[in-house]
């Protein structure tokens, strides 16, 4: 690491500037912690690539917010989702997957093996790399809403939607999510109210026909979710009619936050196809990315499914991809 340039008083330094001469070379780097990280992790553990697995950011990916986690096959009881990712890196790590803080922020995919740059400081190369960074749901950004995640505002009707039966709850967002979780929490909350700032919905027309045939969902048109209540659970919303400025309460116990995902992928954006909001793409029926090599998993290429047993499954189909693409590699070719 002598020879590294280093650039400013900080220490940080660009890909261009680090020196990749000494670096640390591994097979297999894992990029993200989530469920699909760590199935890839257990998976590409066990096929003896013994993959560097960075956490990032956010280490345990969206289940670290969430409280009970009743929909993984396996746990009849359910299981709080920090403790699920626990499990899962104990998994993973007990067959000799790497597991290692950083957070990896610049890649050079351009060439192999790739390069990557964790932590603005440290040059990894790799010669495969599956991508499981996963996708952050959005959130309105306001102090109780964060103070009272996971007790009662959640951005996953699928996940918590059980958890509120025969009581009123709220769902904020107007696009095909939103519409979806509303008519989802129908089977248990004896009232959904579908709070979206403008006076018509950005959902699809056949999702909006199927919500207004719905009698137990009411639309709180042209308002804005301005603070949550609660102490220790929610108890309402307070919200802002856009049109008249006048404020009111409603007394829910729930508030769904469905104002869409963002895909953790700027960082590959340069170098990998994706779609216009940031999903990497994919073959079909597989796990493959533009760059031969590069893999992607669960939620950074998932927006359709976005759940962890999908997650996991994306993460088990990226490890087997990488090992035998690494494996093919391998073979020595006709002219060799
Ligand atoms: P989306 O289409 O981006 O919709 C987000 C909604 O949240 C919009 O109605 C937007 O309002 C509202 N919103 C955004 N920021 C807000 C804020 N700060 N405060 C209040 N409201 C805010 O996101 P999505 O519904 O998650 O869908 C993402 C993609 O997945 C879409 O392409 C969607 O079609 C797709 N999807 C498809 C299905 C399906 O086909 N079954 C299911 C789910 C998702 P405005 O309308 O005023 O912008």
């Amino acid at each position: 690491m002598d020879e590294v340039r280093r650039t400013g008083d900080s220490g940080l330094m660009s890909i261009e500037d680090a020196d990749f001469t000494d670096a640390e070379h591994r097979q297999l780097i894992i990029v993200g912690t989530g469920a699909a990280g760590l199935t890839a992790a257990l998976y590409a553990a066990r096929a003896n690539l013994t993959p560097v697995v960075f956490k990032g950011p956010e280490p345990g990916g969206q289940l670290v917010t969430t409280t009970d986690v009743e929909n993984y096959p396996g746990f009849p009881e359910g299981i709080l989702g920090p403790e699920m990712m626990m499990k899962f890196e104990e998994q993973a790590a007990r067959f000799g997957a790497d597991m290692r803080f950083g957070t990896v922020t610049a890649v050079d995919l351009s060439r192999r093996p790739f390069r990557l740059l964790v932590d603005e400081r440290v040059p990894v190369l790799a010669d495969a790399l599956i991508i499981s960074t996963g996708a952050s749901a959005r959130y309105l950004g306001l102090p109780n809403e964060e103070r009272l995640l996971g007790h009662g505002v959640s951005s996953c009707a699928t996940c918590d939607g059980a958890f509120f039966p025969d009581v009123e709850v709220a769902v904020v967002g107007g696009g095909d999510t939103a519409v979806e979780e509303a008519m989802f929490l129908t089977r248990f909350a004896s009232r959904v109210h579908l709070i979206h700032r403008r006076d018509e919905l950005r959902a699809s027309k056949i999702l909006q026909d199927r919500a207004f045939a719905n009698d137990k969902i009411g639309y709180v048109w042209d308002t804005v979710v301005v603070d949550v209540l609660g102490e220790n659970e929610v108890d309402g919303v307070r919200v802002r009619n856009v049109k008249t400025e006048e404020t009111s309460e409603l007394a829910v116990k729930a508030l769904f936050v469905a104002i869409g995902h963002t895909p953790n992928t700027e960082i590959f954006k340069a170098s990998l196809d994706m779609n216009e909001v940031g999903y990497i793409d994919t073959h079909p029926k597989s796990t493959h990315t533009s760059i031969p090599g590069v893999f992607a998993c669960g939620d950074a290429q998932d927006h359709v499914y976005r759940q962890a047993v999908t997650a996991a499954g994306t993460g088990c189909m990226a490890a087997i991809d990488a090992e035998r693409w690494l494996a093919e590699q391998a073979q020595p070719t006709e002219a060799s």
